[in-house]
């Protein structure tokens, strides 16, 4: 005997002597607990599960017991010794079915129904017997199934308050489950008031039920029996008209199966699509409407999405255009949907995504780019592409639209015109050597001879005659020279050469080469230097130009004896030129037209001073190539004076 049996005395022969083996079996071999309490609360005959349930708790009476073991009822209502329902016994009498939770020290929990009752023995001992049933599955089970029920209520509860209709079928096609959105969509409890069970096909009974076409439906059509065939189903659109209204229901299901792979129900959702599909049908119009006009515009157009470059849109023109690109006929459905990278060729495609990210990056707005190639019949063709961005509500950009302007006949001429410029150019180097060179030739020979060196060689008549062969050869070279310069400006070619130049001394230099023309008239030709800036950025041959012209002219317009003044001033950012003379000066309403090609005082050719009207042009021209400035002031009978402002330095303005 094991020391735990050695102190549980058990008074078995003396007390329940008259038992028999086989109640003895019978009572260790039931499944439930058997306790024998005496009155001082010690266990007097146990049975076998209830001795294996002492032995863990080590206690030989109730106190013992209730040391060990936190005893509760269902409801975790604590239950102390005094009130255990065997030992109750000895006063209250017996009782049934008491619930009795038992917690174990390691956190497990067991639930008992226990009856107690009175037992004498023929001796006249009060017993109180226990009897101990285990119900701990028993109310697990009921307990996870109160949580499943109670998860079960919550998801019926989400399922009535969504908006879109949710139904469960059983396999007999028998709605076990319609939400109130179902009957917000179909409306079946306003037409189908006698009914108390829904079955699939049910709308057909007061609804019209199409395809998308409109093509009526059959009630083995609807999809919900593909879904009891075991299909699962995504956004099935199809249409049904209810009480005159047109309504587009999208449809998804899918089926759930029973242990034998037999589709025990299919549950379904249905929303009503109707406003989304009116949407589409008008995005669809629009689209058709805009690709009409598209169509019938004459110049290739497309929309690429940006950042995928996917063609969105494309019209009959673009398609001709990339086919020309391409070498063969393309229709639109080959380019929609398809990257520009595949569909056109690699090195337009590649400048054309660069042109695209340069504008959206850089720049935000349009670019334009000239593509040229040669279409199907080997020809030629140019197309500007003008590429403008669409933007979405936030600014971001979204859509490249792509427009082709051809323009094979501007980019033709605009070849022909410069071709045309550089042949012209030629021609102005040809005709200025050819012009310049023979006369400047003559000219020369003809200062020689009228040189102190050959002069004394030829008579008084034969001298008057060279002399004036000089001064009409001299007008010609200046004609020649300043007819060739404007001409060459007018026409664009004229070259701007800006050098560092001491200007004070380029300026006296170039006024003594025309101071013989002075002397011959007796005239005093000064400079006045007011300038202190020493070095300018000067075009010499332009600064030249302009004012041998307009000395030459204060000389030819000024009588004998006369003054003729070259101030040098300057301000902040200009060179001043005043050419000054007390000629004759102009009359105030010609002073306006002088700078006009071909115009002179009519007066002067009475004087003797036969003019071309070219030189002041020239000047003109010249100061404007030289980003400067030429006015004059004049008084008849008092002098002229031109004032002339080139700026300092040329490449601040
Ligand atoms: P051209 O001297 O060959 O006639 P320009 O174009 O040089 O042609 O001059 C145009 C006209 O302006 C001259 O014909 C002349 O009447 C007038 N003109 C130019 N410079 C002076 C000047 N310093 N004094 C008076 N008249 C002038």
């Amino acid at each position: 005997m094991d020391n735990y049996s050695s102190r549980l005395q058990i008074i078995d022969d003396s007390v329940l002597d008259e038992q028999s083996t086989l109640v003895n079996f019978i009572f260790d071999n039931v499944s439930n607990m058997i306790f024998t309490v005496d009155q001082d609360k010690k266990f007097v005959k146990v049975n076998q599960p209830a001795k294996q349930f002492l032995q863990k708790c080590n206690a030989t009476n109730l106190d013992e017991l209730y040391d060990e073991l936190y005893i509760t009822d269902f409801k975790g209502e604590r239950v102390l010794v005094d009130k255990d329902p065997v030992y109750s016994v000895f006063q209250a009498g017996s009782s049934n079915n008491t619930e009795m939770c038992i917690h174990w020290k390691n956190g497990k929990k067991e639930y008992y129904y226990m009856d107690a009752m009175l037992f004498q023995d023929s001796e006249g001992r009060n017993f109180a017997i226990g009897i101990l049933k285990d119900v701990t599955d028993y109310i697990n089970l009921k307990e996870l199934n109160n949580k499943y029920q109670k998860k079960a209520d919550e998801l019926i509860n989400i399922i009535n308050t969504i908006s879109e209709g949710v139904a469960i079928v059983d396999s007999e096609r028998n709605y076990m489950l319609l939400n109130p959105a179902c009957d917000d969509i179909f409306r079946y409890k306003t037409h189908l008031t006698q009914k108390t069970d829904f079955k699939v096909g049910m709308t057909f009974d007061y609804a019209k039920v199409m395809d998308t076409d409109g093509t009526p439906m059959k009630p083995k059509e609807l999809p919900v029996f593909k879904v009891l065939e075991g299909e699962t189903l995504k956004n099935r659109i199809y249409r049904i008209q209810i009480d005159g209204v047109m309504k587009y229901i999208s449809f998804s299901g899918v089926p759930i199966f029973d242990s034998e792979g037999k589709v025990e129900y299919g549950v379904m959702t249905f929303s009503d699509v109707s406003e989304i599909q009116r949407h589409q049908q008008r995005v669809n119009q629009q689209k058709h409407f805009i690709q009409s006009i598209l169509d019938g515009l004459g110049t290739p157009v497309a929309t690429i999405s940006y950042p995928q470059y996917r063609y969105e849109l494309v019209n009959d023109q673009y398609c001709k255009f990339i086919g020309d690109l391409l070498g063969k006929e393309i229709q639109k459905e080959e380019l929609i949907g398809k990257s520009f990278e595949e569909a056109v060729p690699n090195h337009y495609a590649k400048a054309f995504m660069l042109d695209a990210d340069r504008m959206l990056i850089k720049d935000k707005d349009k670019v334009r780019q000239v593509l040229e190639y040669k279409d199907f019949n080997n020809e030629e063709r140019c197309y500007q592409i003008v590429q403008s961005p669409i933007t979405d509500e936030d600014g971001k950009v979204i859509y490249i639209t792509a427009v082709g302007i051809e323009v094979t006949e501007q980019v033709k001429a605009k070849k022909e015109t410069e071709a045309l410029a550089k042949m012209k150019e030629e021609y102005f180097t040809v005709i200025s050597h050819e012009l310049r060179s023979p006369i400047a030739v003559v000219h020369s020979a003809i200062q020689m001879l009228i040189s102190d060196a050959y002069g004394s060689e030829f008579n008084g008549s034969t001298q008057k005659m060279l002399s004036r062969i000089e001064k009409n050869t001299d007008r010609l070279l200046v004609l020649v020279n300043n007819f060739l310069d404007i001409t060459k400006a007018e026409a664009g070619f004229m070259n701007i050469n800006y050098s560092p130049v001491q200007v004070g001394g380029f300026t006296e230099v170039l006024l003594e080469s025309l101071q013989p023309s002075a002397l011959k008239k007796s005239i005093k030709l000064e400079l006045v230097n007011e300038c202190k800036t020493e070095i300018v950025k000067l075009d010499c041959e332009k600064y030249e130009r302009v004012l041998v012209n307009l000395v030459s002219n204060a000389i030819k317009f000024t009588g004998n004896n006369g003054l003729i003044q070259l101030i040098l001033a300057e301000d902040n950012r200009n060179l001043i030129i005043k050419v000054k003379d007390n000629g004759i000066g102009i009359p105030a309403e010609k002073i306006n037209k002088i700078f006009d090609r071909f115009y002179v005082v009519d007066d002067y050719l009475s004087r003797g001073n036969i003019g071309t009207g070219i030189g002041l042009s020239l000047v003109k021209k010249l100061v404007e190539i030289l980003k400067g400035q030429i006015n004059v002031v004049s008084q008849v009978g008092v002098g002229s004076e031109f004032i002339l402002q080139l700026p300092k330095d040329p490449d601040l303005n």
